[in-house]
């Protein structure tokens, strides 16, 4: 990938969707067989949903869940010519007041608070036929969700639900991936007991953090994201999924530059020896993360080099004094997310996460698809 000889004339992501496969298939494993759903919220983390949805139908994952209407209504176009049953796509939002549109793209809403389930109790009765959805329930993020005053009310009154075919039952870990919380077992203890209440359909509680806690939170459904783009699931422990995702940008300048030689906006790097500079084609309007300045690496030709100086708009600047200078010139192409590189790594010198990484990869970025197995 990161063939110095061959000149890369723009900045280029490549996603792996074979290791998107990989990936989908070791959480499987872990899941002793259970196919997870697969989180494609924005736009698959920002690897492009519709590829990774149509190669993960291949794997046969059959739900797939986005946070926005708008994104379902995307994704089920995108998906419109496979051949097999129809795959189901959830909205976290919930319906949100669009409740017809969100039935007219045969899609099933999240349903987070009673006013939802009114809604879409309403859409039911107009259309006189029972409509699937999926009831979340707080069970102690306090972001979405039925919170417990509200589940107590579905309980007390379950005609509540009439017309809607509850398919799933879901809550959502807050903190599966902080070692040694003990706010997991807390809301799985809750969601057990709001359970019994609400045993229709399938079940599901963890994320990419939590299919790797005990089996207890596997349940009948598991909803991973950043695991299956190749994030590390446990920031504490050896990173077991393949990389996704592989950033390229080519060298647009080379200088030799002597001692104290001030680099870049605000002079906040100075040389400490005679070097070569090398300017590559990324910045903070592609999603390299400003915060990054003066930390992190790049790799060119599999060996690292530092980051120096502030990241620009359009550019970064690279201390490259220690490679081969016939390796480095304008369109050697630099690695900055990759094999040699990872994603979790660019993403804690930004001070930030994977996901954040992944879902500003910038509008400028050429999009290649790997697949040696299936065409997309
Ligand atoms: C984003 C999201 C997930 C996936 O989380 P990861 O940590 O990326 O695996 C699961 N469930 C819900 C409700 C989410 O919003």
């Amino acid at each position: 990938m990161t063939d110095g000889r061959q000149a890369l004339t723009r900045a280029r992501v490549t996603i792996d969707l074979d290791a998107v496969a990989a990936n989908y298939q070791l959480l499987t494993d872990r899941l002793n067989g259970r196919r997870p759903a697969a989180m494609v919220k924005a736009d698959g983390y920002g690897t492009g949903a519709g590829p990774v949805a149509r190669r993960l139908l291949v794997e046969g994952c059959r739900r797939f869940f986005v946070a926005r209407l708008d994104e379902g209504l995307s994704l089920r176009h995108e998906l419109s010519d496979h051949e097999g049953p129809e795959p189901e796509i959830l909205v976290l939002d919930g319906p949100l007041g669009s409740s017809a549109e969100m039935r007219a793209g045969n899609l099933v809403p999240v349903l987070n608070d009673l006013g939802q389930v009114e809604q879409w109790r309403a859409e039911a009765t107009s259309v006189g036929r029972p409509l699937a959805a999926a009831l979340h329930f707080d069970t102690g993020m306090t972001r979405l969700g039925l919170p417990t005053s509200q589940a107590a009310t579905l309980m007390e009154e379950p005609r509540l639900l009439d017309g809607i075919e509850v398919g799933h039952v879901m809550s959502h870990l807050a903190s599966a991936d902080v070692p040694g919380s003990s706010q997991p077992s807390q809301q799985l203890t809750r969601f057990q007991a709001l359970r019994q209440r609400f045993p229709q359909g399938l079940a599901s509680i963890a994320n990419s953090a939590g299919i790797f806690l005990a089996p207890d939170y596997h349940l009948d459904l598991a909803r991973p994201g950043i695991a299956l783009y190749g994030g590390a699931p446990q920031p504490d422990r050896p990173n077991p999924m393949e990389a996704v995702v592989t950033l390229e940008a080519p060298i647009v300048q080379s200088q030799r530059v002597e001692a104290n030689t001030a680099i870049g906006y605000g002079a906040t790097h100075s040389t400490e020896q005679a070097t070569i500079l090398a300017t590559v084609a990324t910045g903070y309007a592609d999603g390299y993360l400003r915060s990054a300045s003066g930390l992190g690496t790049v790799a060119i030709g599999g060996v690292s080099a530092p980051i120096v100086g502030r990241i620009s708009m359009d550019l970064i600047a690279v201390d490259v004094g220690h490679l081969d200078p016939n390796e480095v010139h304008p369109g050697t192409a630099v690695e900055l997310i990759g094999p040699n590189r990872p994603v979790d790594e660019v993403a804690s010198d930004a001070g930030t996460i994977a996901n954040e990484i992944l879902t500003n990869l910038g509008s400028r970025y050429e999009r290649r698809y790997r697949s040696r197995t299936h065409s997309q």
